[in-house]
C-alpha cells in the first residue's frame, strides 16, 4: 500500500510538494491550468491541516541555469487565484531568496520555489551531484510529499533523491492515478480498446509495442498514423512525417494479430494549416498536401470500434484540434467515449487540453490523466523511480 498524506502529521511542519505545474503558457499567460487544478486537493488538504507548504516544479526545458522565460512566476500567480492564498515565489530553488522566503513561512502558508530545472543538478546523470542538489532541497523542509505525477518516471533530484531523504507520502493525484491507470494494467475488463494519436511519435512506440500485447483493438490517428501508413506503402503527402520510426512501425503490424491495428481510411487534407481542409482517402493524399485530422468515415469507424469496449485508453488528439477544421477527429472519439460504458482513462497532456478545449467536462470521463510519458510508462509495467521511491 502507498502511504499518503492521510498517514502523515503535517501540522506546523514545512511540507515540500513536488507537483508537476507544467502548464502551457502563452505571452506570459497561462492557457489551461488542467494541472494545477489537479495540484489543489493535496495543497488544500495540507493547509487546511496547518502545513507550511514549499511547493516545487518544473516548467519546459531551461538549459540548467535560470532563463526568465520559463519564470514559474505566472503559475504561481495563478496558483495564487485558485487557492485563494498568497503563493509567494521564490527567486531561486535553494538559494537565498528560497530560504528566507521559507524561514518567514507560517502554518496555512505558501512558497513556491523557483523552476527546478533552472539547476542543471535537477536532471543530471551523475547520482552525486543529484544528490548535492536533493540535500539543497531537503534542507528546506520536514517532510516530503510527492505529486507531480506528470514526472515520476524520471529519475530527477526532486523526484527521486529527496523522497530517500525526508519522510514521506503521496499526494492525492498520484494516488489517483496509480488507482486509475492500475485499472489498465491487471485484470483488465474486455474489450480493452486503444486510441493513439498526437505527435510525439517516437516517444510513443515503446508503449504500442506493449500495447499490441494488451490491447485487443488499437486505432491509430493523428501523426502517429503517418508512419503506419507509409509502412503499407501510400505516401503521405507534406504530413507531419517522423521518417525515422517507419521501419518501427512495419514492425508493429507485422506483430500485430490481423485487423488489431485499424489506421485511418480517410483524412482530412490542406495545403498548409491555415487553409479549411479536404476530405480524401488515406491513399490518395495529394503530394503537395499534409492530412491533419482524420476523416468522417475514419471517425465513424473509430466510434463503431469503442462503442462495445469495457476498458479504454485513450493517448493523443486524431489531429491539429488547436484548429477548428480538424478538430472533428478528436472530437468524435471523445464523444464516442461519453456514449460508450467503457472504464475511460484519457492521458497526455495535450489530449487532455484538447478535451478541455472542446468543452468537456473533464468527470465526464472515468480518469483524465496528467501524466503524458509517465501514463505510458506505468501502463507498461515499468518501475517508475519516483514511485518506487515513495515505497522505501
Ligand atoms: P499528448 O501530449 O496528448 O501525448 P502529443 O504531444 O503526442 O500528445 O501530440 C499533440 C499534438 O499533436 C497536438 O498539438 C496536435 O496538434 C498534434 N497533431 C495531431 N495530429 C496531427 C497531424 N495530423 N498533423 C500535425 N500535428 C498533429
Ligand atoms: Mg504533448
Amino acid at each position: 500500500m502507498m502511504k499518503t498524506i492521510d498517514n502523515l502529521a503535517v501540522a506546523d511542519k514545512r511540507v515540500l510538494v513536488r507537483a508537476d505545474l507544467n502548464v502551457p503558457l502563452e505571452g506570459g499567460r497561462v492557457t489551461d491550468d488542467g494541472r494545477i487544478q489537479a495540484a489543489l486537493p493535496t495543497l488544500n488538504t495540507l493547509l487546511d491541516r496547518g502545513a507550511e507548504v514549499i511547493v516545487c516544479s518544473h516548467l519546459g526545458r531551461p538549459k540548467g541555469a535560470p532563463d526568465p522565460k520559463y519564470s514559474l512566476a505566472p503559475v504561481a500567480g495563478r496558483l495564487g487565484d485558485m487557492l485563494g492564498r498568497r503563493v509567494r515565489l521564490a527567486a531561486d530553488t535553494v538559494g537565498p531568496s528560497a530560504r528566507a522566503a521559507v524561514s518567514e513561512l507560517r502554518p496555512g502558508g505558501v512558497v513556491m520555489l523557483e523552476n527546478l530545472r533552472f539547476n542543471a543538478a535537477e536532471t543530471s546523470k551523475d547520482d552525486v551531484q543529484r544528490g548535492l542538489f536533493a540535500d539543497q532541497l531537503a534542507e528546506l523542509a520536514d517532510q516530503y510529499v510527492s505529486d507531480g505525477f506528470g514526472a515520476v518516471h524520471r529519475k530527477h533530484a526532486s523526484v527521486y533523491d529527496v523522497a530517500l531523504r525526508l519522510p514521506h507520502a503521496a499526494g492525492y493525484l498520484v494516488k489517483a492515478e496509480v488507482d486509475a491507470l492500475g485499472r489498465l494494467t491487471a485484470n483488465i475488463r474486455r474489450p480493452y480498446v486503444v486510441a493513439l494519436g498526437g505527435a510525439k511519435v517516437a516517444d510513443k512506440f515503446d508503449a504500442f509495442g506493449s500495447l499490441i500485447t494488451a490491447a485487443d483493438r488499437i486505432l491509430v490517428g493523428g501523426a502517429m498514423a503517418f508512419p503506419f501508413l507509409v509502412a503499407r506503402g501510400d505516401k503521405v503527402g507534406t504530413s507531419l512525417l517522423e521518417a525515422s520510426q517507419v521501419a518501427a512501425a512495419a514492425d508493429l503490424l507485422e506483430r500485430a494479430a490481423p485487423g488489431q491495428i485499424e489506421l485511418p481510411s480517410d483524412v482530412v487534407v490542406a495545403a498548409e494549416p491555415g487553409g479549411s481542409g479536404t476530405v480524401v482517402p488515406a491513399n490518395a493524399i495529394p503530394s503537395d498536401q499534409m492530412a491533419l485530422d482524420i476523416g468522417p468515415q475514419t471517425a465513424m469507424r473509430f466510434a463503431a470500434a469503442l462503442f462495445p469496449a469495457q476498458t479504454v485508453f485513450w493517448n493523443g488528439p486524431m489531429g491539429m484540434f488547436e484548429r477548428e477544421p480538424y478538430a472533428g477527429g478528436t472530437l468524435a472519439v471523445a464523444q464516442a467515449l461519453l456514449d460508450g460504458e467503457a472504464f475511460t482513462v484519457v492521458g497526455g497532456g495535450d489530449t487532455g487540453a484538447a478535451i478541455r478545449a472542446l468543452g468537456f467536462a473533464e468527470d465526464a470521463f472515468g480518469y483524465v490523466s496528467t501524466g503524458g510519458g509517465a501514463s505510458l510508462e506505468f501502463i507498461q509495467g515499468k518501475t517508475l523511480p519516483g514511485l518506487a521511491a515513495l515505497e522505501e
